[in-house]
């Protein structure tokens, strides 16, 4: 028996790299590989199963009968090799018969042998085969035996792909998944695109796994762990912003595991066994992985993907292949794939070649979707399968509109979507055409379609809507996409650009609503504790009010970019009417010493606060008087008025804004400013879906702040409604509501012709 991993391994690479040298014949290599490997076992059987045409099929054995070799298939997800194939783990049973999903096979003659090895063959993430070992006597294997197969396992998957044994394309995606392929997900930014497939997390291809020179590998690994370990202390040292809290605890787990020894020496161990620095690394993250389904404990298997994390970390560094798919820059039309992206991230990619995103989790009201929506590229969320089923570089349609995405298009589809496209580029110049047609209803009343911003970058498209003016502009979006905290010049500088990008318009700039999913690594919380529902927690105008600083900050920018002009200013996630008056203190004890120092100031400053936490709408009398306008912020709204976390895609439909619990709220707060000069706007994302805009007119809502895109499809609206119409309909709804207030109203609105989908 072996007396460590590392020497049988070793002993049977060094033979296998001979054997894969030489000219022979691919069986004929195969058939020396599993006497070599079973011999330095000291296994009575040895077989290779590969995957070729979508089933397991016996190419090499030693030890069973060799009619069986090229006889023997079973399925994946069949018998104990094709679990072992299905669910990426090994097996190591002493009574081979005795698991569930033994299914003897005959012709093998295996009825001899009672334990049984077996380990994946794994090529980027997915069994392309299985290698087992078998005993007559009942015996579980040592687990140095387990390490060593496993690790004879890496290298066969290399030589198994280089030799051609099999066909990789179909092994990698099955036999289904070469051709055309349609995946449904839930749409989030409606639109239609193509492009090419682009991961965001570019997947790392080991090209070579067996070591020709020990000591460069172990110098390559040395050298990648002193990187990553400054990366880390560089992240850690960067925090500017107060000490304590969530984000220092990761980083403080991130170093221990960086400087963690008993990971290195694993490392170094898998390269003395023979492998490459890459193979060593990629080993090792493979039975942590294998670790982590064993183990029940949610905390430990975060901690376990922090390793996953960093150990990503070192294998990019030490192959080259640094970055996201942002920093190599697109090189073509993309349609972006991640499992999930922040807000930051997806502004680094060319906004001219990105196309389209497709993500495995997302919800609509996620800042990242947001953002999005902001650039006009539609987004599909919640795509389970996403990145098992796609390949880097297909070609993909997206259909927004339709919440399907087309993996590998043959020609009459790609020619049915390209007539689609048209169609929808005639529909977007019909928008086009609206710019300068102001939104009067049918009955007369001029509504307010006011666009949501967030950067420098979204003003044109003020212009290009004739929206009249900006009702939301996010100014932490500034805060999102630098490294570190703004400095007050860059602040001011931004307003004031924006300002003088909307020129007549009026602008209303929210203060910083930083927290939630909205998190800066540079602003922490102070006292140390992690937050369980940081949505809930400390953000918006809690951290504005706590961090003053911040706030001061601010204002003097908003003040002095402000200066001739009309400042309207907005707090968020307002709680209490107190939060107001303190946060409006701030603002006029900057104008106070800014008049003391002589400087311009605005003419005036219009304030008002944002309406999403549910308990403001019960001290509106207290708070009406004091304000100039009242925002409805119907994302945050919504999420709390449900119970529902609006980041959390498990939850995307757990709630619908048509449904009257939200709606008849909506008509209190109507009701509850009343009699005051309040202008009330809706600026949540609900505001620009065409059926739900329909029934904010229908509750008496004239003001919106939507995003760009929706402004021409909601002014288009507009001018079909009767406002007293959809008042009476909606008042019958609100009162007695049908079974579903959503099919209601979109009867109603087909029945006058109004296009809602
Ligand atoms: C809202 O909550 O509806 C809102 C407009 O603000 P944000 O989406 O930025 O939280
Ligand atoms: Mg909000």
């Amino acid at each position: 028996m072996p007396s460590s991993a590392a020497s049988a391994a070793r002993t049977i690479l060094t033979r296998l790299h001979d054997v894969m040298a030489s000219r022979s014949h691919a069986q004929a290599k195969l058939n020396n590989v599993v006497e070599i490997i079973g011999e330095g076992l000291d296994s009575e059987v040895c077989s290779i199963y590969l995957l070729r045409e979508g089933m397991l099929e016996l190419f090499a054995t030693r030890g069973l009968a060799q009619e069986a070799v090229h006889v023997t298939r079973m399925a994946v997800g069949e018998g104990l090799v094709g679990t072992i194939a299905q669910n990426i783990d090994m097996l190591n049973l002493a009574e081979a018969t005795a698991h569930p999903d033994f299914s003897y096979r005959p012709e093998t003659g295996e009825e001899k042998f009672h334990s049984f090895a077996g380990v994946p063959i794994v090529r980027r993430e997915r069994a392309v085969g299985v290698l087992c070992v078998q005993h007559a006597e009942p015996r579980r294997y040592e687990e140095v035996e387990i390490e060593a197969l496993q690790t004879v396992a890496m290298v066969l998957s290399e030589l198994i792909a280089n030799a051609d044994l099999v066909d990789e394309e179909q092994a990698l995606l099955g036999p289904a998944q070469t051709g055309p392929q349609h995946l449904t997900g839930l749409s989030l930014v409606k639109g239609l695109a193509s492009g090419v497939a682009v991961f965001h997390q570019p997947r790392i291809t080991i090209e070579h796994t067996m070591a020709e020179d020990r000591d460069a590998e172990l110098q390559r690994v040395y050298l990648a762990f002193d990187k990553m370990r400054e990366q880390i202390d560089r992240m850690a040292s960067q925090a500017e912003f107060g000490v304590g809290g969530e984000h220092e605890e990761v980083l403080q787990t991130y170093k221990m595991f960086a400087y963690d020894e008993g990971w290195s020496r694993r490392i170094i161990e898998a390269i003395d066994s023979g492998l490459t620095a890459e193979a060593a690394i990629e080993r090792v993250q493979q039975r942590t992985r294998m670790r982590m389904r064993q183990i029940d404990d949610p905390l430990l298997a975060d901690r376990m993907h922090d390793l996953e994390d960093l150990s990503n970390r070192l294998l990019r560094i030490v192959s080259g292949q640094m970055g996201t798919a942002a920093s190599m820059g697109l090189k073509q039309d993309a349609i972006l794939i991640a499992r999930n992206l922040g807000p930051a991230e997806l502004l680094e990619y060319d906004k001219r070649r990105l196309k389209g995103v497709l993500l495995e989790e997302g919800s609509l009201t996620a800042h990242v979707v947001i953002v999005a929506r902001a650039m006009g590229i539609p987004v599909l969320g919640r795509l389970r399968s996403l990145r098992g089923a796609v390949r880097e570089g297909d070609q993909l349609l997206l259909d927004g509109d339709q919440g399907k995405v087309t993996v590998r298009p043959n020609q009459p589809m790609l020619e049915a979507f390209d007539a689609r496209f048209a169609k929808s580029r005639e529909r977007q110049a019909a928008y086009a055409k609206l710019r300068d047609v102001e939104p009067f209803t049918r009955c007369g009343t001029r509504i307010t379609v006011m666009m949501n911003a967030g950067l420098r970058d979204d003003m044109p498209s003020l212009a290009l809507t004739g929206a009249d003016g900006v009702g939301l502009f996010r100014t932490e979006f500034q805060f999102l996409v630098s490294a570190t905290l703004p400095a007050r010049e860059r602040q001011t500088r931004l307003y004031r650009d924006v300002l003088e990008a909307a020129g007549d318009k009026p602008v209303v700039f929210r203060t910083v609503d930083i927290g939630g999913d909205k998190v800066l690594p540079y602003l922490r919380h102070n006292d140390g504790e992690q937050e369980e529902n940081p949505a809930m927690g400390w953000r918006a105008l809690r951290v504005a009010l706590e961090r003053d600083g911040l706030l001061k900050v601010q204002a003097r920018a908003l003040l002095e970019a402000a200066a001739g002009r009309t400042l309207n200013v907005m707090f968020p996630m307002v709680t209490e009417p107190w939060e107001f008056d303190a946060a409006r203190q701030v603002f006029e004890n900057q104008r106070a010493y800014l008049k003391g120092q002589k400087k311009l100031l605005p003419d005036a400053i219009r304030y008002g606060a944002m309406l999403e936490v549910p308990a403001l709408a019960e001290q509106l009398d207290v708070l009406a008087p004091k304000l100039s306008f009242l925002s409805i912020g119907t994302n945050d709204l919504t999420q709390f008025l449900f119970a529902a976390d609006r980041a959390n895609p498990k939850l995307a439909e757990r709630y619908d804004w048509l449904s009257p619990a939200i709606l008849r709220f909506l008509k209190r707060v109507m009701q509850g400013v009343a009699g005051h000069d309040v202008d009330v706007t809706v600026c949540g994302e609900m505001g620009g879906r065409r059926l739900e805009a329909l029934a904010l007119l229908g509750i008496g809502i004239h003001r919106l702040s939507i995003t760009p895109a929706s402004v021409g499809p909601i002014k288009e609206l507009v001018r079909k409604v009767d406002l007293g119409e959809i008042g009476k309909a909606m008042t019958g709804w609100l009162h007695s509501p049908p079974p579903s207030l959503r099919e209601a109203l979109l009867a109603w609105a087909q029945e006058r012709g109004i296009d809602c989908d």
